[in-house]
């Protein structure tokens, strides 16, 4: 895992300042279209061309991705635990 710097943003969602993502997959840095999930709440995102974040969108292929949904699962559980 490698964590990169990205610029300042909020999650749509939460509202959680963004300011870094981290990597799970072949360490590379984040570029437009790829995918990533909030740490404060984790809703699924998309990066746009500037690297801010979206919602990703319904229809969108990583939602059916096993990586990603697991992935997405564990930071669930992450923000649950971190509310009680
Ligand atoms: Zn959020």
């Amino acid at each position: 895992m490698k964590t990169f710097r990205l610029p300042s943003d909020h999650c749509p969602t939460c509202g959680k300042h963004i300011d870094a993502c981290t990597s799970i997959e072949h360490g590379n840095s984040p570029k437009e279209d790829d995918v990533t999930i909030c740490y404060g709440c984790a809703e699924a995102l998309v990066f746009d061309a500037e690297l801010r974040v979206r919602i990703m969108p319904e229809d969108h292929p990583a939602r059916r991705d096993d990586l990603f949904v697991l992935a997405r699962y564990h930071m669930q559980q992450d923000v649950w635990r971190r509310a009680q």
